[in-house]
């Protein structure tokens, strides 16, 4: 497994593929926006004329794009890699994605002998360039345990959850849970701000304390600084809440504060943050808060 192939050189597709490139695979990429290659390719990585020459060489192909439409349209479409993929390879997507999507592309590529694992990841674009990301992953497990070098080489963590779908699965949920908590901490903030405490003192309190969270720590500094410059859209979270709503509606699960998020992230994209980080929730929390308790 010493070729890879790598499609989605976003935010997150770019760490990871220079990490791959860094531990000295051979490293076939592509991208829709070819600029965005241009860091690899001085690094020594070969950019794919098309997806055919990469499923004829490659021996792993990775995929972490946007969203469903276009790992469908990359892996299984008229020019996709499957209508090139030989039996023997590996596919393995790590967008967040639908678990009916990663059932769908299991599927396909088994009448091809080839197998896929999806595999979407904790952490974010820090994370992706320091190569400490969290593999969740579906599958077969003997593709998984064939895999463990590669998401060594990307990730501080790996975990073999179940069959196809399982991956994604626990990515919605794993998203669910963050969103939330980035709700809580708008909440929180929001209070601190309008009742006149000092946000930067109330976040260094609360770090001790059970109101504390991964999401605190990482985003609150965001927030604080107005800095949106996005580590993870909100377009792409409102879009994997949009799935999870699905998710756990097609599961006969309640999930009311996943509802409440999702509602929080739609206003926020429609608001015009889609392209800034998530965090630029708090955005819309400021605009509802009208200012601090004495009018300004
Ligand atoms: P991103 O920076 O927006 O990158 C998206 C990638 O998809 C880019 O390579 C983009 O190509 C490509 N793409 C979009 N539309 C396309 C199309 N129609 N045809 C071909 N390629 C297309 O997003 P990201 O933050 O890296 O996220 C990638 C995936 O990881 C998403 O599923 C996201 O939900 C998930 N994820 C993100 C994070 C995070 O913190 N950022 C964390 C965990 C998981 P161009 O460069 O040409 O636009």
């Amino acid at each position: 497994m010493n070729k890879i192939g790598f499609i989605g050189l976003g935010i997150m597709g770019s760490g990871m593929a220079a990490n791959l490139r860094k531990a000295g695979y051979e490293l076939l990429a592509w991208n829709r926006t070819k600029a965005k290659a241009d860091n690899l390719i001085a690094q020594g990585a070969v950019f794919a004329r098309n997806f055919a020459e990469m499923a004829r060489e490659a021996d792993v192909i990775f995929t972490m794009l946007a969203a469903d439409a276009q790992v469908l349209e990359v892996l299984l479409g008229d020019q996709g890699i499957i209508q090139a993929a030989k039996p023997g390879q590996i596919v393995i997507d790590s967008s967040t994605v639908s678990p009916d999507t990663s059932r769908l592309l299991y599927a396909k590529f088994a009448e091809k002998g080839v197998s896929f694992l999806d595999a979407p990841v904790t952490g974010s674009a820090p994370h992706a360039k320091e190569g400490t990301l969290g593999f969740m992953v579906g599958g077969d497990r003997e593709t998984f345990d064939r895999c463990t070098e590669l998401f060594r080489t990307m990730g501080k963590n790996w975990v073999y959850l179940g069959p196809a779908g399982s991956g994604s699965t626990a990515k919605l949920a794993s998203n669910t849970m963050v969103a939330i908590s980035l709700l809580a901490l708008a909440e929180g903030l929001a209070i601190v701000e309008k009742g006149g405490v000092n946000p930067e003192d109330f976040i260094k309190v609360i770090s001790n304390g059970g109101a504390n969270s991964r999401v605190a720590e990482t985003k609150a500094p965001k927030i604080l600084n107005r800095d949106m410059s996005a580590e993870f859209s909100a377009a792409l979270m409102n879009k994997d809440l949009g799935l999870a709503v699905e998710l756990a509606g097609r599961l006969g699960v309640a999930t009311p504060a996943l509802g409440l998020a999702k509602q929080v992230l739609q206003m926020t994209v429609g608001r015009g943050f889609g392209g800034a980080d998530v965090s630029a929730v708090y955005e819309m929390y400021r605009e509802w808060a009208g200012g601090t308790e004495n009018g300004t």
